[in-house]
């Protein structure tokens, strides 16, 4: 099917440095609908080159953007906001083709991409500082933020336009100038913001946007990582890449926010409302065909409430309808590509051999005609299971029973990561013990949607450093610099 939008000209394959589309005319690579496989479009695959010119650009862009008010900064990102929304439409349906999220949840990225560029707009009026009471006569000491300078962005496939606001708009903001590299699977939603950017009157050479294959991804971001004038990496995706990033700056000591993996604990304790429970592991589990990275990984159900949890569990994900994310009615979509499918059913066949039972879906063999995973739900998983120690990052739901509050904040601890927990109870004390204990960096209690703009998103331990949103989020765009005036009768 032709990727058809009401607006054609959103539909970029060349690269936006210094302000100017480059055409397609070197080597490119292509970008597929992962419902069947057929190609959207061919895009520009950047070397090195193209990668040092988006930081020459960037770099020369950065003085005068830094010198602008922060009002101005502001005007330009509310109309790329506006810009956003109106063209809320087309960019869901990009999003839609190259990703595969159904129609209705990719409107609703667009919402959320937008909400974190309103957000920053915003903010980026309220960078104070701070004025210390002197501590010897005759000085002024004043502590003032400035944008760090040019900024390298990264991000992943799973929510294209939303990863990508969440940075390009407080770095904007913050008065940074910018090089992206979006991910190969998705560069299409990347590229039309950068068509409304540029719209809405970012100038020349503050934002880069740089698209690269898969093969080529290490190419151009070692041009990034290597070079001085980048003073800061901003990355979303998984834990190896993220610790490659951390390894490979630090020769130029860039400053670093890293948005890494998960394995997020999902606990229902005998005290929770179960069916609240359910409908909140649906939300949180199931929106992107779990491809989520604060989605639950480990399910853990108390002895009690156990069987009917998973009753009702698994009764709502045999009803899930998987189809293309064109068909208004689908509600997941296919995975992005055949290697996640690979992963997803590799996870499920282990489970299985080692005892899960199949309370829904449970596919163990991968077709390999087609990207589609049924929702699934296990029971009885145990902890030496792949999917008790691996992202799975697909529909699948698996459920250990346990005893004792103890043990399962044990288990849910029990990882090297710590981005997202939620937990259903209606125990106010048990609330906020548990809340206290778990190692991570956003809890959902009895809510199973927890993102927002205004609250700060990011994880601890190796699910990586620094929060994106809130009032919080600039500062990781702005260095802080204290002045000192002597001399003053
Ligand atoms: P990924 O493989 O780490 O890729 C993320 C980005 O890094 C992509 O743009 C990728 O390019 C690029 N990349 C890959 N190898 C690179 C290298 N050697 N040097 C420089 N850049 C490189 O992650 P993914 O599979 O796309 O995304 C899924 C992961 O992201 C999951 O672990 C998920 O939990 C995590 N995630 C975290 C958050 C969060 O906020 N914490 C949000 C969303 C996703 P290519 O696409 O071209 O390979």
């Amino acid at each position: 099917m032709p990727l058809s939008i009401s607006r054609d000209d959103l539909i970029r394959t060349g690269n936006f440095i210094a302000g100017r589309w480059t055409e397609p005319t070197k080597e490119t690579f292509g970008v597929r609908d992962p419902a069947d496989g057929s190609l959207i479009a061919e895009v520009t695959d950047s070397d090195g080159g193209d990668a040092k010119a988006a930081v020459d650009a960037a770099s020369a862009a950065l003085p005068s953007w830094r010198a602008a008010t922060a009002r101005s900064r502001a005007q330009v990102l509310k109309r790329w906001h506006a810009l956003i929304l109106s063209n809320q439409e087309d960019l869901a349906r990009l999003i839609s083709r190259e990703q595969g999220k159904p129609l209705a949840e990719a409107r609703g990225e667009i919402l959320y991409a937008a909400g974190y560029v309103e957000w920053f707009a915003e903010e980026a009026t309220r960078t104070y500082g701070d004025v210390i009471p002197e501590t010897v006569r005759g000085r002024k000491m004043l502590v003032v933020k400035e944008g760090v300078g040019v900024v390298a962005a990264i991000t992943p496939w799973n929510f294209p336009a939303a990863m990508m606001a969440r940075k390009l708009a407080p770095a904007l903001a913050a008065g940074c100038t910018v090089v992206a590299k979006p991910a190969e699977d998705t560069p299409l939603t990347s590229l039309a913001l950068a068509v409304l950017a540029e719209e809405a009157g970012v100038p020349p050479g503050v934002l880069n946007i740089v698209a690269a294959s898969r093969s080529r991804a290490a190419e151009v971001v070692d041009v990034w990582l290597g070079d001085s004038r980048v003073r800061k990496i901003t990355f979303t995706g998984s834990t190896p890449v993220g610790k490659h990033l951390a390894r490979e700056s630090a020769s130029t000591l860039k400053r670093l926010s890293l948005e890494l993996g998960g394995n997020a604990p999902f606990i229902v304790f005998d005290d929770a409302d179960v069916d609240a429970a359910v409908d909140g592991l649906m939300a949180a589990k199931f929106r992107n065909g779990g491809q989520t990275c604060v989605s639950p990984n480990r399910v853990f159900a108390q002895r009690e409430i156990h069987d009917e949890f998973v009753r009702k569990l698994g009764v709502r994900v045999g009803a899930l309808k998987v189809g293309p994310a064109t068909d208004e009615s689908s509600q997941i979509g296919p995975m992005i590509n055949r290697q996640a499918v690979r992963k997803i059913t590799s996870h499920i066949q282990d489970a299985v051999a080692q005892g899960a039972k199949v309370i829904a879906g449970g596919v163990t063999e991968v077709d390999e005609e087609s990207n589609y995973v049924a929702p699934t739900v296990l029971s009885g998983a145990t902890s030496s299971m792949l999917l008790a120690a691996e992202e799975t990052f697909g529909p699948v739901a698996a459920v250990f029973r346990f005893d004792t509050e103890a043990e399962v904040v044990r288990s849910a601890n029990g990882t090297p990561y710590g981005l997202a927990a939620y937990f259903y109870s209606r125990d106010v004390s048990r609330i906020w013990r548990v809340a206290n204990a778990i190692e991570c960096g956003i809890v959902g209690v009895n809510e199973g949607l927890i993102s927002s703009e205004t609250a700060p998103f990011g994880g601890i331990k190796e699910s990586g450093y620094g929060r994106e949103g809130s009032r919080r989020g600039l500062d990781d765009y702005m260095d802080v610099k204290y002045v000192c005036q002597g001399g003053l009768s």
